[in-house]
């Protein structure tokens, strides 16, 4: 029997921070040629724009707050406009957004074809978290687990110093760990329930994992 291959073109990438979730978002997004949103990078332009949102945005990461679901939830329908097709990087990261965010598509007639959830053990994310050296000049971003470099190396686009940034103390990292799965676990229950979610484990290399959610994307229908 010949199946016919249905894409998978509407998609959420959930996991923890550093699993890698908005590289393979980008690297399936040129794949297919579909939309890759992520909201976090959407309030960062707005934040140098100084847009309203911007400003609103930018209030709560002064005080080191998540972004309310609210402005998230604002962000997403300016974003959504006439489209039918994204890989959305980070969102939903709540269950309020999620909820919302199901009621957006519903009312727009395009339900989500899949949700993946990145898994990678705490260990490894304290980890790669742990070794991310930022360039003090260009802002180049490395991974002491990736790349052969150290603290106070060259980098090698621009040869600035690399350096680790403050906030990246081993305790602000677990507490962000303990935040996102405070938030993120209530969002992969929804959409297990939904029968949406697949779990992905991302401990392999990156491009083994890009394989995988490529294969899985393109799937033969029978
Ligand atoms: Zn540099």
């Amino acid at each position: 029997m010949s199946g016919r291959t249905i894409l998978k073109s509407r998609v959420v990438l959930i996991g923890p921070p550093a699993c890698g979730k908005g590289t393979q978002a980008s690297l399936l997004s040129a794949a297919f040629s579909i939309p890759h949103v992520s909201t976090g990078e959407i309030l960062r332009k707005e934040r140098a724009a100084e847009s309203p949102i911007g400003l609103e945005a930018d209030r709560y990461a002064r005080e080191g707050h998540l972004f309310p679901d609210d402005l998230a939830l604002r962000v997403v329908r300016q974003w959504m406009d006439n489209r039918t097709r994204f890989i959305f990087d980070g969102f939903p990261r709540t269950i309020g957004q999620a909820i919302e965010f199901d009621k957006m598509l519903f009312e727009r007639s395009i339900p989500l074809d899949v949700v993946y959830l990145l898994e990678i053990s705490d260990e490894e994310v304290l980890a790669r978290m742990l070794g991310r050296l930022t360039c003090s000049k260009c802002g180049a971003v490395y991974n002491t687990r990736f790349h052969a470099l150290a603290m106070g190396d060259a980098c090698p686009k621009c040869q600035g110093s690399l350096v680790r940034r403050s906030d990246d103390t081993r305790e602000a990292l677990e507490h962000r760990l303990a935040e996102y799965k405070t938030f993120t676990q209530p969002v992969a229950d929804y959409y297990t329930s939904k029968g949406l979610l697949k779990a992905i484990d991302v401990e392999a290399a990156r491009d083994e994992v890009f394989q995988i959610l490529y294969a899985d994307m393109k799937e033969e229908a029978l």
